[in-house]
């Protein structure tokens, strides 16, 4: 068989890092990225990029787990390089405050993020209302900039990138020998998925470079994230809303929220506000599929539905996704030999 044509449909953060697993561990792979949006205009350019896990319960926690650390551990090298900064990766260190006691003490990716810890009484000085806290560092993609340095990766390695939308993935079997579908909330219309609905999410990009420190209310609603040229605040958490219209009533509540937090961000400048749906499924879709019509097939390998936490499993889930298209090459290697004999 010839070089294997592979086809990911969808240009945001599991997309693009689903194209570069597959071109590492498939170099002989011809791979061509399809996307009706590119950054800046994905979901993906609208999240804070903070890798702190979102729970899946449809998946078990160990291979949640092994999708942080993997996500982890490659930005960590990342962040280690001269391709940090070009790559907007960085550690960041800061608090997730709580009311009351959390349930859990030990989140499960407590010993994958540095430094976790009890927050110290002298620490919690700084939030009155809150009771407990958990100190830790960990990673933070600045979003678009990281995605146009994967798409400048992928275009060194000689990938094909068009804007496209895709109707229906069978209208790629005469083009493509393998199909990836990383289309995120479009998955929703794109392949019929009723398991798949928007969370929508609300936030602030505000300049405030002063906020080196990031603070997460343990509820997950309330959050200050610093990015190297901009501080995230958030945020929104919408189930089935489909608005992407940003609403001044939200904006304004959770720029109050954040300015409880940390009330030197009643001086922040130049605010933004950014909305974006995260695609959200009990579970990842991390799935092999055949589509067929009569005697022709389509190999596609599903990797969609990253919710509320794609960046801190990105590179988890595309890793995986890979492996999926390295089985999709050796069945279609294995019915080619045999149509020969
Ligand atoms: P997208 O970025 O939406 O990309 C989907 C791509 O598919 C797009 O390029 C789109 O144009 C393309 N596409 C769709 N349909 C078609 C079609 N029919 N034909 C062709 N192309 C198509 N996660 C974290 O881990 N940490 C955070 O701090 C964080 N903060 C967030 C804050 C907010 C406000 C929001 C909204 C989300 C946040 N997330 C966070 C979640 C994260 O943004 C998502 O999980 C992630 O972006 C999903 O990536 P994706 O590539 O699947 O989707």
């Amino acid at each position: 068989m010839a070089a294997p044509k592979v086809a990911v449909v969808g240009a945001g953060v599991i997309g693009l890092s689903t194209a570069l697993c597959v071109v590492e561990t498939c170099p002989s792979c011809s791979v061509t990225v399809l996307s009706d949006q590119f950054s800046p205009n994905t979901t993906s350019d609208v999240a804070a990029g903070m890798l702190i896990p979102h729970t899946y319960p449809g998946t078990p926690i160990h291979v949640q787990k092994q999708w942080f650390k993997e996500t982890f551990t490659y930005l960590f090298a990342i962040s280690n390089s001269a391709e940090a900064s070009e790559a907007g990766i960085h550690l960041v260190s800061g608090w997730q405050v709580f009311k009351s006691a959390p349930k859990e003490e030990l989140p499960f990716w407590s010993d994958v993020v540095l430094g976790f810890r009890p927050m110290s009484e002298a620490e919690l000085q700084k939030f009155p209302q809150y009771q407990f806290g958990q100190a830790f560092t960990t990673m933070k993609c600045d979003c678009p900039q990281y995605l146009l340095w994967l798409e400048k990766r992928l275009k060194a390695t000689g990938v094909q990138m068009y804007s496209r939308k895709v109707s229906d993935l069978w209208e790629l079997h005469s083009e493509y020998d393998i199909v990836v579908n990383c289309a995120g909330i479009g998955a929703h219309q794109l392949v019929g998925d009723k398991k798949l609905f928007p969370v929508r999410g609300q936030v602030l990009k505000v300049y405030a470079p002063w906020v080196k420190n990031f603070i997460r209310d343990g509820d997950g609603l309330t959050y200050i994230y610093p990015g190297i040229h901009r501080v995230t605040l958030g945020g929104t958490r919408e189930k089935e809303s489909w608005s992407l219209s940003p609403d001044p009533g939200t904006a304004k509540d959770i720029f109050d929220r954040c300015c409880s937090l940390e009330p030197s961000l009643q001086e922040a400048q130049d605010i933004k506000v950014k909305v974006g749906l995260r695609p959200s499924r009990q579970c990842v879709r991390l799935q092999r599929e055949v589509l067929s019509q009569g005697e022709l097939k389509l190999p596609v390998v599903h990797n969609y539905g990253h919710g509320a936490g794609g960046f801190s499993v990105h590179r988890g889930t595309a890793k995986e996704a890979a492996h999926l298209v390295g089985q999709c090459i050796a069945a279609l290697r294995g019915s080619s030999s045999g149509a020969k004999l």
